[in-house]
């Protein structure tokens, strides 16, 4: 079991700005900090998430973790192996965008149709503090701007244009989950 607790809507950490990380902290392997992203990792896997910001276990830091390896929850997605961004910083969208029906560790039980751009270009600090530059594309793109939200108080949401397209995930399932996959072959 985890030792951290998802942070749900209304918990106000989850709208604050995230501080940034101070990269000497992580140098040592035995830090409080590198235990912490552990412990992000942990809890995200029990709840089947795809990524993880630290807000959301109520730790108000510029540190997200990703994972998609079989995801129950997105079915058809392209794996992401394990990945730990650390103060991550979007420094180019793509025009062009993507609609995809996501959900929310701490929005439980919610899907909401998102757009997003199709493609980014990240600037981040891996666990060891060395610095990288990822592009991403299609789902991998969605998962870091969802994340990288978190760490500015935004949910998906507000990034909604449509709010009838917000739905509990049992009505998304009988209501909706043909138009996802529909979607999902264009
Ligand atoms: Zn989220």
């Amino acid at each position: 079991m985890s030792s951290l607790e998802i942070a749900r809507l209304g918990n106000p950490i989850l709208r604050k700005i995230a501080e940034p990380v101070d990269l000497q902290a992580l140098a040592d392997p035995d830090s409080e900090i590198q235990a912490f992203i552990d412990a992000m990792t942990v809890i995200m896997r029990e709840e089947e998430g795809v990524g993880l910001a630290a807000p959301q276990v109520s730790r108000s830091l510029r540190i997200i973790v990703v994972e998609s390896l079989d995801n129950k929850r997105y079915d058809n997605r392209p794996d992401i192996p394990l990945a730990v961004f650390i103060n991550p910083r979007i420094t180019c969208y793509a025009e062009e965008q993507i609609l995809g029906w996501e959900s929310c560790l701490s929005l439980a039980d919610f899907r909401g149709l998102v757009p997003r751009s199709k493609q980014v270009t990240m600037e981040a600090y891996n666990r060891r503090g060395e610095k990288q530059v990822v592009e991403a594309k299609g789902f991998f793109a969605v998962v870091l701007q969802h994340e990288i939200d978190h760490l500015n108080g935004l949910v998906f949401l507000d990034r909604m244009t449509d709010l009838t397209k917000l739905a509990y995930q049992k009505e998304f399932e009988t209501y909706w989950v043909e138009d996802a996959k529909q979607a999902a072959k264009i």
